[in-house]
């Protein structure tokens, strides 16, 4: 049967564009609007929801009914690129049971938001607003291929054209690939990155430039004078290696009392969603938390994934989506539920693994600036089955 679904959302990469047109024939599928990335993404979603392998055998459930039940100290990780609405059925699914609840991420970047606040800002502001962009670590040229065409290049209220604009890269030589569409590129190695961050803002602190590196003295120019002589100068962080992303708070932090420098926490790849922000608006903790029968306990040097995988503190891990502790679980002997959407990973069932499958993919999606983005269904009604249903049988 053909269908034409408009303004679909592509969750290709954290853009999360919501103006493609998708036509599915049995034939092919065809996009308008969609880049090369999200065309590849959108294709694999929609063979994913139409495929009717979604059936869970009965017997599969009831066996990792059993497993659950039988568990001693079971937990709950993964859970990137979900809705809000399925991150929310996780944490409740995982509370229920008593679980520990730990995606395995590194939850730096939302600590030392909460501890040091910050103003964020959204693609909208940039668009209209934004005359000084630094990305750090993160090029977005690359990234998210329709961000120029969306954002940089579309005249703004304030911002008549792209000219209007520095956009500036700091960081290191991965993390930048091609350095063309940038104004300017002050490279960094990890180790001077931390150290950097840690002078700029002594610097700022002391407002002068004594004993640095001509290197040094750029950034302390960019952070410092340009950003406070800028209209709306904003920050597109991307990843950073431990402790980098609180020295760059802390930064913002000392900035932000005599300037205004706007932050977009800006993620690589498929778009990952927000578990930790959902998980700490939900319990007050953004990760690494054990479910108790009395309560939670909140601790992340215990409750850590990897941690508690590799001293196998944990007997039954329940997976959500894909996860980078693939490795880490098959050396460990837990038994494994994974629940996934993906029809690229072959199904497997052993005695310690069990996969059961789910194929519905509307709900909200938060885009990295913060903006919840709705996604439509993809997959028939008749053919749906939603996360929910899964943690619906396993309870039962
Ligand atoms: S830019 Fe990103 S969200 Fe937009 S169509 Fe391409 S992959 Fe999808």
């Amino acid at each position: 049967m053909n269908r034409r679904l408009e303004n679909v959302t592509c969750c290709g990469c954290g853009l999360l564009c919501d103006d493609i047109l998708l036509e599915i024939s049995p034939q092919e599928i065809s996009t308008s609007n969609a880049c090369s990335c999200g065309q590849k993404f959108l294709a694999t979603l929609v063979e994913n929801s139409s495929n009717s392998a979604t059936a869970n055998p009965d017997q599969d459930l009831k066996t990792a009914r059993q497993w659950l039940k039988a568990a001693n100290s079971p937990m709950m990780c993964g859970l990137q690129g979900l809705s809000l609405e399925m991150q929310t059925d996780c944490i409740r699914f995982a509370q229920s049971e008593q679980m520990v609840l730990s995606t395995g991420k590194d939850t730096e970047s939302t600590l030392a938001y909460q501890k040091y606040g910050g103003s964020g800002c959204s693609f909208g502001e940039l668009r209209h607003r934004c005359d000084l962009l630094i990305c750090f670590n993160f090029n977005p040229f690359s990234q998210w291929p329709r961000f120029s065409e969306r954002f940089l290049e579309p005249k703004g209220q304030f911002i008549t054209s792209r000219n209007d604009r520095t956009v500036f890269y700091v960081g290191t030589s991965e993390n930048l690939g091609s350095s063309e569409n940038f104004d300017e590129v002050i490279l960094l190695d990890d180790k001077s990155l931390l150290e950097s961050l840690v002078q700029i803002r002594k610097n700022l602190q002391r407002d002068d430039d004594r004993g640095t590196s001509s290197e040094l003295q750029t950034l302390c120019q960019i952070f410092g004078e340009q950003t406070a002589n800028s209209q709306y100068p904003i920050l597109l962080q991307g990843s950073a290696e431990f402790g980098v992303a609180t020295q760059l708070t802390q930064l913002l932090m000392e900035i932000n009392k005599t300037a205004r420098l706007h932050r977009i926490a800006a993620g690589s790849g498929i778009h990952s969603g927000s578990p930790q922000e959902t998980i700490l608006a939900m319990t007050g903790y953004p990760d690494h938390i054990s479910f108790r029968n009395d309560g939670m306990d909140y601790d992340p040097q215990r409750y850590n994934a990897k941690r508690l995988i590799t001293r196998e503190e944990v007997d039954c891990v329940v997976v959500i989506g894909e996860t980078d502790l693939e490795d880490l679980l098959q050396t460990s002997s837990a038994r494994i539920i994974r629940m996934t959407n993906s029809q690229k990973i072959p199904s497997r069932t052993s005695d310690r693994l069990i996969e059961l499958r789910w194929n519905q993919f509307a709900g909200t999606h938060l885009r990295c600036d913060g903006v919840p983005i709705p996604v439509k269904e993809f997959a028939e009604e008749s053919a749906s089955t939603p996360l929910r249903s899964l943690f619906q049988l396993l309870m039962s």
